[in-house]
Formats: C-alpha cells, structure tokens, sequence
C-alpha cells in the first residue's frame, strides 16, 4: 500500500521554499500520494526519505518498455480509472500474429504490408507496434530465425511467444538487441523463464488460469527480482476478460495491490474465428484496460479505426487536440492557388482541409495556433484577433510562395477583417463562409 499525505509530509523538509512548485511541503506530499508529482521535484529530501518514499511515489502500474528504435513505446504507467480524472498515458500497443512456421515469402510480403500501414493524423505517425511471434512446433531453429527476421528487417518491436525454454532462448538470442516482450511464464516454467528474463533484462509476460494465480506468480517473480512484467489472466472469452482487465485495474490503484500493478497483454486473436470481430474485441480492449492487443492480421480497414480509437482514448481530455502552426498544402497548390486562414484546434483543421480536398481546389491553409481553440471560442478569447492574424500572415511566409496578395478568413470571424487590412496593407481581405460545408462552392466560384 502506498503512503499517505501526512505519512509522506512528516518525511518532507518542511520548510516551505516552494521549489517544488507547490507553496508548502504538505501540499507537495498530498500531490506525491495521489500521484499528481515526482519525488524528483524537491531537491532536500535526504536520501534515507528518498528510499522510503520510492515506493509511495512509484506508479500503482508500472510502465513497462517493450521494443527498440522507432516503434519502441511503453504499456502501463496509468494513474485513473477513467481518462476524464486526468488521462491515460500510454496507449494499448497492438500487434499482428505470426506462426513460426510462416513460410519466409509469406512473411517478408506481410512485413511490407504492414510496414505500409502508417497514417498522419494531427502531426502524428498512427502505425501499430508489435508482432507476436508464436512457436508452433517447438522448431528453436524456426523460431530463433523468424524472430531475428523480424528484428533485423522490420522496424516492428516483438512478442515471443513460446513456453518451451529451448524454444525462447533461440528467440532471446536472435531479437535481444530489439527488446522483445517474452510470453510467457507460467506456473510449469516461472523458475527457468524468470531467471531467462532476469539475465537477458528484458521484460516478461506471465500468463494463468485467473487472478489469484496472477497474484501468486507475480509476487514470485518480484521476489525474483524481476521488475517488469506483463499480465495475462487467462480469460479468452469476452466477458470474463473484461471483468479481468477492471478487476487488475481497480486492484492495483484503488487496494494498492502491487502483485497486480502491471499492465495487461490481452489476445483477441484467440477470441474470434474472423477478424472483424477480432477487432470489435481489441476496441474495447483499447477503452478497458488492455497494455498489449495481439490480432491474427494488420489489416488497414481493421487497424485504422482501432488506431484513431486509441489516438482518441489516449488523448489528455484537458487539452484540446491541436495540429501544429503553419503552412498546410492542400492538393498541389502553386502561386495562384487561393490562400484560406484558421485556427489549430484539430477538428476544425480536419474539417476545413476535407472540405478543401473534397472542392478539388488546390489550396494553401494558414493554421494559426489559438491553443487549440475553435474559430469561433478564439475569436470570442482575443487569440484570433485581426492584428494577431495579419502579423502571422506576414511572418509565415506565405508571400514567398503566392503571386497575389488575397487571403480567406472564415465567415464567423468577419469582424477581424478592417484590423487585418490595417496589418497587411495591400492585401484582400475576403471573407469566407461560415459553414465549412460551402467552402467547395466557395472555392469554385472565385
Ligand atoms: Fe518542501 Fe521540498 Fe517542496 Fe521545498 S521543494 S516546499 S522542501 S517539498
């Protein structure tokens, strides 16, 4: 169980300098029990109060990360039940199932394909992250070739997915280098494969029949001095599942049950005969709780909606969506191409640049940041106002890649016009429609 507040003040300094950007120690320990800050943040805790209060700081689940290089991320870390109480931190990594007996032709056009699946939303790279390698037939050889396969030629992290030690060492020794998820020790194998996941310092699923067999390997392995671990309880029917993933949720923030104060890995793949309704599972895996979704397949009509799902439920709900400042070219705009403004909140953004698309007009868009607020709340708050809106016109370049000078401001925002004009001498300040629905027939009419 974690400390609380007073426990944690009488361990503080106590005097009050405020360096920790609190006023007073007690405040900072309230906010270290609730997990809303680091130790870190006061720099005159003593060490011996350091180590006490490790435990009280550390995350009730701990972030667990799985794979090197560009698709490298970590599961666990989360403090709330639901993301409206802060927010989720690190989203459920999804993988793709590949038998170890997969013929190499097969498997080198499957890492192509879902190589390929990457998407740009809102300045960022949606893609999934894994592939869960399973040995099928005990073949180490197999196995070990596979995994050093996908490690060497694929920018995808791995799962290895085997209970046989034999089996596992052969995948440890080709993928290590790529830090793979190991999966799994069991009640049979948790001495051999703990002692493999202690060694080679790479992190470890441990799968049982239910909860209470979780609690007892877990508390095994730590005792083994194994820190990372990954939970599996077993459960491959969907009701039961979903009880699981609330039930180690709830264990491991509201009892302080750090025997469960993982993340979970979780196998739709296993739990549907197609994978439609594979995916049906994995979204609401995504929603509740799962750290690691493993599908048969990547298919891109199955794993764009789950990415944009997750983008969503791993959003900060206190933050609006943004997109970055700047200039966007919509289509293949040149210098006669007509020049539309609005702000950066992200739903604005994409629904602005699709009415764009969809005119077939090629166009630049001016996005200026507004803190993520819509065009209208912006203007309301003084953040889209005519002076700020002409000095960004000026200062984003745009002149340099136009011959005119007209630049469209949305309907709703009219009123910044004769301020613009004062800021942009010589330019036309035309003003767009309100409804972005009409901005195609706009577009066509000019
Ligand atoms: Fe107290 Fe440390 Fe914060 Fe200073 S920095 S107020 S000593 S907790």
């Amino acid at each position: 169980m974690g400390l609380t507040g007073i426990q944690i003040f009488k361990m503080l300094p106590k005097t009050n300098c405020g360096e920790c950007s609190v006023p007073t120690c007690l405040a900072f320990a309230m906010n270290l029990a609730s997990g809303k800050a680091e130790l870190d943040a006061c720099p005159y805790v003593s060490d011996e109060a350091r180590e006490k209060l490790a435990e009280a700081s550390a995350p009730p689940i701990r972030p667990v990360a799985i794979g090197a290089g560009t698709r490298a991320f970590k599961v666990g870390g989360e403090t709330v039940m639901f993301r409206h109480e802060k927010t989720f931190f690190n989203p459920t990594g999804l993988a793709a199932l590949v038998p170890s007996d997969m013929d190499t032709a097969i498997l080198d056009k499957k890492l192509k394909e879902w190589n390929a699946l990457q998407y740009e939303r809102v300045g960022l790279n949606l893609r999934p992250e894994l592939i869960a390698l399973k040995d099928v037939n005990g073949d180490s050889g197999a196995f070990g070739a596979a995994a050093g396969k996908i490690a060497k030629e694929s920018e995808f992290g791995l799962v290895l997915m085997t209970e046989n030690l034999d089996v596992m060492k052969a995948g440890v020794e080709a993928s290590a280098f790529k830090k793979p998820l190991l999966y799994a020790a069991t009640a049979d194998n948790a001495d051999e494969m703990g002692a493999l996941a202690k060694e080679s310092g790479l992190p470890l699923a441990i799968k049982a029949d239910n909860i209470d067999g979780l609690i007892a390997l877990s508390d095994k392995l730590t005792g083994m001095g194994l820190k990372d671990l990954v939970l599996d309880s077993g459960a491959r029917e969907i009701k039961q599942l979903f009880q699981d993933q609330v039930a180690i949720r709830r264990a491991a923030l509201k009892a302080g049950n750090r025997a469960l104060g993982f993340p979970t890995i979780t196998f739709p793949c296993e739990m549907a005969s197609n994978i439609d309704a594979e995916t049906l599972i994995a979204s609401m895996l995504i929603a509740k709780y799962a750290g690691i979704a493993v599908l048969s397949d990547f298919k891109g009509e199955n794993i764009f909606p789950l990415l944009l799902e997750r983008l969503n439920i791993y959003t900060d709900p206190q933050r609006p969506m943004t997109v970055t400042e700047g200039i966007y070219e919509i289509g293949t705009p040149d210098e006669n191409s007509p020049v539309l403004i609005t702000t950066n909140f992200s739903l604005t953004y994409f629904i602005v640049s699709g009415e764009i698309e969809g005119s077939r007009v090629s166009s630049w868009l001016l996005v200026k940041d507004t803190e993520g607020l819509s065009v209208m709340t912006a203007w309301a708050a003084g953040k889209f106002a005519g002076d700020e809106v002409g000095m960004f016109v000026k200062k984003s370049g745009i002149a340099d890649k136009v011959s005119h000078k007209k630049v469209i401001i949305p309907g709703y925002a009219a009123s910044i016009s004769g301020e613009m004009e004062e800021e942009l001498p010589g330019w036309e300040i035309m003003i767009g429609p309100r409804d972005a629905a009409l901005i195609p027939k706009f577009l066509k009419d000019m």
